[in-house]
């Protein structure tokens, strides 16, 4: 099994649940950083609707300013550096979770 293939089977057997980027990476067992894990996450979010006839997806929890809470509706799974309405770096990480429909 690839390690995308173990990303996607860790969310399923956890379904529901959202899970941060070294969550995810610690829940399969490997190295990942949290790029390596967003790029994954991204893939399988592209193809998980079609692999499930249209019945599961990834769902993202936005990451959040924790100075200002302005939610960032981040276009792809990644982590912004700073808010940007009030510049903050204190800005929560994403969380992804795989959701039957
Ligand atoms: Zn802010």
């Amino acid at each position: 099994m690839t390690v995308r293939e173990r990303v996607l089977e860790f969310l399923m057997s956890r379904e529901g649940e959202f899970f941060t980027a070294e969550e995810i990476a610690r829940g399969v067992r490997e190295e990942l950083t949290p790029a390596e894990v967003y790029a994954h996450i991204a893939h399988i979010a592209k193809t998980v609707r079609r692999s499930f006839g249209g019945r599961a997806y990834i769902a993202i929890k936005y990451p959040v300013c924790l100075k200002c809470g302005y939610v960032i509706r981040v276009s792809k799974p990644k982590k912004p550096s700073r808010c940007p309405r009030c510049k903050s770096t204190w800005v929560s990480e994403p969380e992804f979770a795989f959701i039957m429909d």
